[in-house]
């Protein structure tokens, strides 16, 4: 492992995308109550935004309830055509959102400047999506009825998002949500607003009116209870922790809200004897590495067959040593930051938790010195299926190895966990992979690959892990509602 020590200032073609104000009813609010945003790579301050509270919140909640019905009224077309403009300035400005959100995320230039495209790809999936979204007619159930089903936005959405990815969160649901007609009250994370808030710019400079598109930052859990209270919003998607998902979920059913949830996952990573060693060391990389292990589509465990169990040890140990930490912002590095001490915390205590277990550490393992919350990539072998590393979501950079024998262990072995979210196994005996697909209790499943998202496929997950799906042409049903027109005709003139 090597270890980079600089930073750099943040270098910005377009400063007045690096915005400290929350974005309300078309305005930039600049309360004097602030919150700090840091730098996970220097502990440095970055910058401030206001500390909303509840009635700050209800206003966003005034703004986007009064811009709905003029937004839905408008074509599709129309609608359409303003996300693609947004998208086309997402891409246009991918350098600056890039390097904004490396500052207060963490992650490495290259996998900002990766998110900011796929970002802008859902909103220019949704903005093709706009045009599609159409109703249906239905037979009839007797000669003088007729049936037509519209479908009409659900109305005001609120959205609380998370910080591992400060910009894909956001769009993969304000694109369908905008799409189909709603407005938006956006809660990005305490931790990376100014992603969200540089998304808002943009989206401003596209031509999205006034109240259609909010965000507001603060205190998450007043913001929470008006976003999961006020009977105005008719709509909750939520991205981020299992509990926090659930516990706000409860809530919204005081106001029968509609809800879609993308928690936490426990990925099983299982590769058979026969698989391609490349192609799973390639892919174990991707699946468990990227953003430093902090995505909720991460392998959480490897499930690896006896036979080629050493060799895949060896291999990705090999492998993972040579992986570059440092800052972001630093072209060279691999791994950035953990995004907080928390993190850092919890990473060194399931690594910890397994080594007493009787795990063995093949490299890392360590924190590393200096001002940021960096941990170094890891992997440990002969971990026991008891350890904290496989029934809890590690989001750290720490692949632990696990062994099986036959197909029906590492069956067993995968599907047991309450989370069903990304799954990835590496297999080229054909009827095994079909067998295996059909028998992973998950919501994806990556066979011989370590990167399952794109736009136009559905994402999300099944038992604990979610409900609903985001991107692809299922990724708008969450936003609009059936309306059945059933009319009573005479059939003779
Ligand atoms: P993580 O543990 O990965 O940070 P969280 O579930 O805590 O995930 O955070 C995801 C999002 O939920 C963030 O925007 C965060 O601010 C928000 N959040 C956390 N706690 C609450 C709460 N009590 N009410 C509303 N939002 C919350």
């Amino acid at each position: 492992m090597t270890v980079l020590l600089q930073d750099y200032a943040l270098p910005l073609s377009r400063s007045d995308l690096f915005i400290e104000a929350a974005y309300v009813g078309g305005k930039w609010a600049t309360d004097t109550d602030r919150m700090e945003v840091t730098n996970p790579a220097t502990g440095e301050l970055i910058g401030t935004v206001p500390n909303f509270g509840a009635k700050q919140t209800s206003l966003a909640v005034d703004a986007a309830t009064a811009a709905q019905k003029p937004w839905a009224a408008l074509t599709a077309g129309y609608r359409g055509a303003v996300l693609r403009e947004w998208a086309r300035l997402v891409l246009e400005h991918a350098r600056d959102l890039a390097t904004i959100m490396t500052a207060e995320q963490g992650k490495p230039i290259a996998e900002a400047r990766g998110e900011v495209v796929y970002a802008a790809s859902f909103l220019e999936w949704f903005a093709e999506e706009a045009r599609r979204i159409d109703g249906e007619v239905i037979q009839p159930h007797a000669s003088d009825r007729r049936l037509l089903v519209r479908k009409e936005p659900v109305g005001v959405v609120a959205a609380i998002t998370p910080w591992n990815f400060p910009l894909a969160m956001i769009t993969r649901k304000a694109g369908p949500a905008l799409a189909a007609g709603c407005t938006i009250v956006i809660k990005p994370s305490e931790l990376t607003p100014f992603s969200a808030l540089a998304l808002a710019k943009l989206g401003e400079e596209a031509g999205i009116p006034a109240g259609v598109l909010n965000v507001v930052t603060g205190d998450a859990a007043q913001i929470g209870d008006v976003l999961t209270g006020d009977p105005r919003i008719r709509k909750f998607t939520f991205t981020g922790s299992t509990s926090i998902g659930k516990m706000l979920a409860a809530r919204c059913m005081d106001t029968v809200k509609r809800v879609s949830l993308e928690l936490g996952g426990n990925a099983p990573f299982i590769v058979f004897d026969d698989a391609d060693i490349d192609a799973a060391v390639d892919g174990a990389i991707a699946a468990k590495f990227r953003n430093s292990g902090q995505t909720c589509v991460c392998t959480n465990r490897f499930i690896v067959q006896e036979g080629i169990y050493d060799e895949f040890a060896n291999r990705l140990s090999e492998r993972v040593g040579k992986l570059v930490v440092g800052p972001g912002l630093d072209g060279r590095s691999d791994q950035g930051p953990l995004i907080d001490q928390r993190a850092v915390a919890r990473v060194s205590a399931h690594v910890e938790d397994a080594v007493g277990r009787g795990a063995t550490l093949m490299t890392g393992g360590t924190t590393v010195c200096g001002p940021g919350t960096f941990f170094s990539p890891t992997v440990l072998r002969d971990v026991p299926a008891d350890a904290l590393l496989c029934r809890e979501e590690t989001f750290g950079p720490v692949a632990g190895l696990l062994k099986f024998r036959d197909e029906a262990e590492a069956i067993a072995m995968a599907n047991d966990t309450r989370s069903g979210l990304a799954s990835y196994l590496f297999t080229r005996d054909l009827d095994r992979s079909i067998r295996m697909t059909e028998a992973l209790e998950y919501g994806m499943v990556g066979l011989n690959t370590g990167v399952i998202s794109t736009e136009v496929a559905p994402f999300g997950g099944i038992k604990e892990s979610g409900l609903g799906r985001e991107g692809s042409r299922h990724g708008i049903d969450d936003y609009v509602e059936l309306k059945l027109v059933c009319t009573a005709i005479k059939t003779t003139p």
